[in-house]
């Protein structure tokens, strides 16, 4: 049977906002306990150069943000454990969440499982990840300046990246598979009267182009929707924006979810809808997906959950 840990806090996650929380509610007295999940550390762990978290002068790598994040947290006192979540039950308190390796029994929880990007699943995307494949323009954007790229997706998110990017980018080709956009009328209004947005309707990517030493994107090839033909177009860069998946599924009829799966809080807090249970990040934002906002994130809810536990 599994080992029972009781706890006033169980944080679930370690990317940026549930070690932001762990330091917060650490330093705090609550003794906080994080499961990191399979992936410690989280979505940081898979990039290279992070240049827009505050406080460093040049890039940093993402991993290496992350470990400091750990330390920080185990130095201030969180109990930090390599578990996963499979089951919760939130209908009475102390909250139960069991793990592959421990059953928690917590006063309070922030959940803090982040999000997961979609992605077209081809060998060759797989391949240039953080090599010129990107899934985030906000991140990334820069390191393609005054350079030609492609974005994938015909939603909002595709098109507000393909605008996002014409601002730092020399060009952006949006490809959709079809001859319509998803995206609200007046975000395609201001994509098709952008001089250096060209779309490639009716096609999808067949593979993306590059080269070794050093790995680089060279190119993309199209496969047209309608008749099968393919082509190749130049770009430096790939944008996949076909959306994210929010790492939800264990708090499916436990707590509110949007249409999309993420967690509803409370406006402007972390509050969900079952009293003691907050939630931070990606997971319950679908809007600025940052690091520095997770993290924003994981201190109010540590700051909640500590008036919370006093009340
Ligand atoms: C390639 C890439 C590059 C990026 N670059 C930047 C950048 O330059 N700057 C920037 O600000 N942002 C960047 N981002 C976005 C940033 O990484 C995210 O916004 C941020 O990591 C979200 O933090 P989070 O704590 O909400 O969740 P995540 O980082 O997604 O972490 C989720 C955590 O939850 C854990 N978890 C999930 N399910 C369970 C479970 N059932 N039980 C236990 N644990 C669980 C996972 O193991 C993981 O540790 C990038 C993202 C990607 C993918």
């Amino acid at each position: 049977m599994a080992d029972q840990k009781k706890t006033d806090l169980l944080i679930i996650g370690s990317g940026p906002a549930g070690y932001t929380a762990a330091i917060y509610a650490a330093r705090a007295g609550l003794n906080p306990v994080l499961v990191t999940g399979a992936e410690p550390g989280g979505q940081l762990m898979i990039t290279t150069d992070v240049e827009n978290y505050p406080g460093y002068e040049n890039a940093i790598q993402g991993p290496w943000l992350m470990e400091q994040m750990e330390k920080q947290a185990k130095n201030v006192g969180t109990e930090i454990i390599f578990d996963y979540i499979n089951t919760v039950d939130f209908s009475k308190t102390p909250f139960t969440c069991k793990g592959d390796i421990n059953e928690y029994v917590a006063k309070a929880v922030i959940v803090c499982t982040g999000a997961k990007a979609r992605w077209l699943g081809l060998e060759s995307e797989e391949k240039f990840k953080g090599f010129g494949v990107s899934a985030c323009a906000t991140c990334d954007g820069i390191f393609f300046k005054g350079q030609d790229v492609a974005v994938i997706g015909g939603g909002n998110s595709a098109v507000e990246e393909a605008i996002y990017l014409s601002k730092i980018c020399n060009s952006v080709t949006l490809i959709h598979r079809r001859d319509k956009l998803r995206s609200e009328k007046v975000l395609q209004d201001k994509l098709l009267n952008t001089k250096n947005i060209k779309v490639e309707w009716n096609h999808e990517l067949d593979e993306v182009l590059g080269k070794d030493g050093p790995k680089a994107v060279t190119g993309l090839r199209l496969k047209s929707t309608l008749d099968s033909k393919t082509k190749e177009i130049k770009v430096d860069g790939l944008f996949v924006a076909i959306g994210h998946d929010p790492a939800t599924e264990i708090f499916k009829g436990k707590l509110d979810m949007d249409s999309e799966g993420y967690l509803v809080v409370e406006k402007g807090g972390t509050k969900t809808s079952v009293k003691g249970i907050f939630a931070a990040g990606d997971v319950q934002d679908k809007v600025y997906r940052q690091a520095v906002t997770a993290a924003g994130q994981g201190c109010m809810a540590a700051l909640e959950v500590e008036k919370f536990l006093q009340e």
